[in-house]
């Protein structure tokens, strides 16, 4: 069940909210168990209850999983992370409030990989969640739980968080749809900082329509934060079925073939035929600068969250560790508090930020950044929008990559450069490479979602037709 087919059932009076809450919960009760992607739930009957008061509002009272590093009032707010196993936000995300606003419900809290830093959501204090396509295998991450959800037909749709990838890369592992906006069409406030300059709200639903519906709910500037774009936010829906006639598909060939098997490489390549079949120009482009982008992701991203995890301090939010004095109490919370990842990336964060470090690591990585943004911008002179896999591998097997960092990260080689240059980027189901979903990115320029989304959409319907 998607969304706009949940909301056109409830319309035309052929399915109830009260139905519709059942269906899922009973789903819930037989899957949870075996993927576990939520780490709290609402009660269906307060859900059933209050939607009562909600069915005049354009969402209808529809349940909606939330990824749990994005504040939600009635729940706890854990990052995954048994630092803040404890911790209830007193208010409300922005993308939140502006579901709620709109009619919808929060359904739960996913799984995540703890504080958003992971590729496999088996980085999290409540243990990993499982790819309901494949129990032994990861779902992907960092919000794996809400791709999860979503795939198993647990949640109609998610909000999770992307900084490198952490939407796109569970989607393409899970089958569904992940979407993430251009940073700062969707407002941070409320969302736990991983790496602010990066960091985005984005969407796992299991159509483009979805997303698109979606994003506009809660999209648009926000006072509470000062990164959100000004920029208007058009009906995402309206252009929808535009197709791909006419539109510039650039292929980056020579950096995506040497990363990918031949199965996932002949997929590929059927996706070029499928796009031009239907009228788009296909044109190859070089981009030299994108093998220096998960590098320069991994430098900043950590120099970045090695700041913002200073707040946790066994004082605000978390329970404390007790010590003899105020810097034993600090260290013991942290110690504790934190997982074997992000005290990582803190240690990474903070050796490329120390004086006699910043200008080879973290200056160098800024350049690399504005390097890889600049090359994005010359591409997209001369193409309307790049097309990729998603990940250079479908998922893979749980505890595969968990002791090898590298290898982790390597799963986010094609989503970064997105992220670096800050633009909306797309994963749609793309078939299946080694019986495993294998997920197709599009890439565009800043703030033309309208034609990411009607490109993702025509793609879609491809797939279903091919
Ligand atoms: N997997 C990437 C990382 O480990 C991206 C995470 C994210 O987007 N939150 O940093």
């Amino acid at each position: 069940m998607t969304v706009c087919n949940a909301l056109t059932s409830l319309d035309e009076g052929v399915l109830t909210l009260s139905t519709l809450l059942e269906d899922l919960w009973s789903r819930i009760g037989v899957l949870e168990p075996k993927v576990r992607a939520f780490i709290s739930l609402a009660d269906p009957q307060a859900l059933t209850a209050e939607g009562g008061t909600l069915a005049h509002r354009p969402l209808r009272g529809l349940p909606i999983a939330v990824k749990d590093n994005i504040c939600v009032v009635g729940f706890p707010t854990t990052c995954g992370s048994n630092l803040l196993r404890s911790f209830r936000p007193p208010f409300d995300a922005t993308c939140v409030a502006r579901l709620r606003e709109a009619g919808a419900q929060v359904q739960g809290k996913t799984n995540l990989d703890e504080f958003a830093m992971g590729s496999s959501t088996e980085h999290s204090s409540r243990g990993p969640t499982r790819n309901p396509h494949d129990l032994e295998c990861i779902p992907g991450g960092s919000s794996g739980g809400s791709a999860a959800a979503v795939a198993a037909g647990e949640a109609l749709a998610a909000l999770g968080s992307d900084t490198g990838g952490s939407v796109r890369q569970p989607a393409a592992l899970c089958g569904v749809v992940g979407l993430r906006p251009t940073y700062g069409l969707v407002s941070r406030w409320g969302l736990v900082s991983f790496a602010s300059s990066f960091d985005t709200v984005g969407l796992l639903t299991s159509t483009v329509a979805d997303a698109a519906f979606l994003l506009r709910v809660i999209a648009g500037p926000d006072s509470h934060d000062p990164t959100s774009t000004v920029a208007g936010v058009p009906d995402y829906c309206a252009d929808l079925n535009g197709g791909l006639r006419g539109v510039r598909l650039g292929f980056p060939a020579d950096y995506v073939a040497p990363m990918l098997t031949e199965e996932a490489l002949s997929l590929t390549e059927r996706w070029r035929e499928i796009a031009r079949e239907m009228g788009a120009r296909t044109v190859e482009v070089k981009l030299p600068t994108f093998r220096y982008a998960l590098p320069a992701y991994h430098l900043l991203a950590s120099a970045e969250a090695s700041a913002n995890l200073a707040r946790y301090d066994g004082v605000r939010y978390t329970p404390r560790a007790e010590g003899r004095t105020a810097l034993a109490s600090l260290t013991a919370s942290r110690t504790e508090g934190f997982g074997r990842e992000a005290k990582r990336r803190i240690a990474l964060g903070t050796y490329v930020l120390s004086a006699n470090h910043t200008p080879h690591y973290y200056k160098r990585a800024q350049r690399a950044r504005a390097a890889v943004s600049g090359e994005m911008s010359r591409v997209f002179r001369k193409v309307d929008l790049l097309l990729t896999p998603t990940t250079p591998t479908p998922a893979f097997p749980l505890g595969a990559r968990k002791a090898d960092p590298v290898a982790m990260y390597h799963s986010d080689v094609f989503t970064v450069p997105a992220s670096l240059a800050g633009l909306p980027a797309i994963s749609v189901p793309g078939g299946t490479v080694d019986s495993l979903p294998f997920g197709i990115q599009l890439v565009a320029p800043w703030l033309q979602e309208t034609l990411l989304l009607r490109a993702a959409h025509a793609l879609e319907l491809g797939m279903s037709s091919s």
